[in-house]
C-alpha cells in the first residue's frame, strides 16, 4: 500500500468515527470543474484519487448538454439550464438581434450579461444569504443581473492564478474565520481538455496532465481534511464533456457548396451554426442534407433529445458532424482531439465523483448535467429558481 492510500485510508476512520457529532452542523461545498475530463480517464490513465473518491463516496458520470462544448456546458452546470434556454448556445455564435458575435476570445461580448440567462447558483445562495467563491468559472467574472459570486476572480486578467495556486485558494477560504468562509466554492481547471485537444486523448501528454489534476486534488482534500472544518466539506469534481480522437483528414468541407449571397454567417464546427438569409433555407438544406458523415437540420428539425432549436441565437441550419470529423473548410494541421458532438455519444461524457458528509458511498448510471444546479441547492439547503433538471434520478445519493 503506497503513501497516498495509507494516509487517505486512515483519515477515512478518523472521520468515519467522528462523523456523527457534527450531522446537523452546517457543510460546506467545494466544487471542481476538470475541463475535458472524459468519466472513462480514471480508467485508461489511472486516477488514484478519482479511485479513492468512488471507493468512499459517489462514482458517476455526467451526460453534457447539447453543443459538448466548454461555455454552454459549464453555464449548464451552475444554472440548471440546458443552452437552448440560458442562451450561452455554442462557444460562439452570431446574436441576430446585436448582430454582434460571441466569442471566448472576444472579453466585450464575453463579459456581457445580456447573454447570460438564468440564475447561476452563486447568485442562487447569495440571495438567500449564503457566501459563495468562484475561481474562473465560465460566467463568474460576468454581471449576471448586475451582481457576481462574493468572491471571484477575472479570467482575461494576467497572471491567471496556476491550478495549484486555486488549490490553495481553496484552502485559504477555507480557513476563514466562520463568518468569512464561503458555504460554497467553485473552481475551474483548463486541464486535461488542453492537452485532449492537443495531442489526443489517448496520448502521453493527456495522460500527463491527468496524472497532475488526479495529484492535486489529493493534495487538496488531504488538506482540507485536516482542517477544523474537515468533515463537513463536500467535494465534488466533475467535468464539461469528454474528448474523442480525430485524425487529420476527417474534415468536412462545405464552403464549395454554399453560395455566400445565401448566408449571413456561420460559427462553431462541431456543430456549426449556420445564419441564413431570408428565403434561402431550404436552398442551404438541400445543399448539404446529403453530406456525408454529418446530420443537417432546419432548427425546428433538430431532434428533442437534445434540447436545442427555440433561442434566437442557433443558426437556421444546424450541421453536426459525426464522431471523429469536424466541419472545416481547410486540411486540419494540428490537433488530434474533439468534442461538442451528440452528448448522448460514450466518448462525450464526462467524470462524476462526490464524496463528503452529505454522500452516500453508490455508483450511479451516468446522469443529465442540468440536474447539477439541483444538487448543489440541495447540498446547501436553498430554493432552486426554475430549472431542466431534477433531483429525483440522482436522490440515492444523498445520506438521509
Ligand atoms: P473548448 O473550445 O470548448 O475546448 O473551450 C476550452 C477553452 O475555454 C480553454 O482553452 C479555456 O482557456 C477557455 N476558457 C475557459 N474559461 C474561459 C473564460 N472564462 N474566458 C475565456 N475563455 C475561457
Ligand atoms: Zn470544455
Ligand atoms: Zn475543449
Amino acid at each position: 500500500m503506497n503513501r497516498f492510500f495509507l494516509s487517505l485510508s486512515c483519515l477515512a476512520c478518523i472521520f468515519s468515527c467522528s462523523s456523527s457529532t457534527y450531522a446537523k452542523d452546517k457543510h460546506y461545498t467545494v466544487m471542481i470543474s476538470l475541463d475535458g475530463c472524459r468519466w472513462d480517464y480514471p480508467e485508461w490513465h489511472d486516477m488514484p484519487f478519482m479511485d479513492y473518491m468512488a471507493e468512499n463516496g459517489v462514482k458517476s458520470g455526467l451526460i453534457p448538454s447539447f453543443p459538448s462544448k466548454t461555455f454552454p456546458n459549464h453555464y449548464t452546470l451552475v444554472t440548471g439550464l440546458y443552452p437552448d434556454h440560458h442562451g450561452i448556445v455554442a462557444n460562439t455564435f452570431l446574436d441576430i438581434s446585436t448582430g454582434e458575435t460571441f466569442s471566448l476570445s472576444k472579453p466585450e461580448q464575453k463579459m456581457n450579461p445580456l447573454y447570460y440567462g438564468g440564475e447561476p447558483i452563486w447568485l442562487t445562495a447569495k440571495r438567500q444569504g449564503l457566501r459563495t467563491s468562484v475561481f474562473y468559472w465560465p460566467g463568474s467574472d460576468v454581471a449576471i443581473n448586475g451582481d457576481r459570486p462574493s468572491l471571484f476572480y477575472y479570467y482575461d486578467q494576467k497572471p491567471r492564478l496556476t491550478l495549484k495556486e486555486r488549490m490553495d485558494g481553496i484552502v485559504d477560504q477555507l480557513t476563514l474565520p466562520d463568518d468569512e468562509r464561503p458555504d460554497l466554492i467553485l473552481a475551474y481547471m483548463e486541464q486535461p481538455d488542453a492537452n485532449g485537444h492537443n495531442f489526443g486523448p489517448q496520448s502521453k501528454q493527456t495522460r500527463s496532465a491527468i496524472h497532475e489534476v488526479d495529484s492535486l486534488l489529493n493534495d487538496l482534500y488531504l488538506r482540507i481534511k485536516q482542517l477544523p472544518i474537515g468533515n463537513k466539506v463536500n467535494l465534488i469534481v466533475v467535468s464539461d464533456h469528454g474528448m474523442a480522437w480525430v485524425d487529420t483528414p476527417c474534415n468536412i468541407s462545405i464552403a464549395d457548396k454554399l453560395k455566400t449571397d445565401w448566408i449571413i454567417d456561420s460559427q462553431g464546427n462541431i456543430p456549426e451554426n449556420i445564419y441564413v438569409k431570408e428565403g434561402y433555407a431550404d436552398s442551404v438544406y438541400n445543399a448539404l442534407k446529403d453530406l456525408p458523415h454529418a446530420r443537417v437540420w432546419r432548427k425546428k428539425d433538430v431532434p428533442s433529445y437534445l434540447h436545442y432549436g427555440s433561442c434566437s441565437r442557433i443558426g437556421d441550419i444546424i450541421v453536426l458532424p459525426d464522431i471523429g470529423y469536424i466541419v472545416y473548410d481547410d486540411e486540419l494541421s494540428q490537433g488530434s482531439g474533439q468534442h461538442g458532438y451528440d452528448p448522448t455519444l460514450s466518448d462525450m461524457q464526462a467524470v462524476f465523483r462526490a464524496v463528503g458528509p452529505d454522500f452516500e458511498h453508490i455508483a450511479l448510471p451516468h446522469f443529465p448535467n442540468v440536474n447539477v444546479y439541483g444538487l448543489l441547492c440541495r447540498l446547501l439547503d436553498i430554493q432552486p429558481a426554475p430549472y431542466d433538471g431534477s433531483i429525483d434520478e440522482i436522490k440515492a445519493i444523498f445520506k438521509q
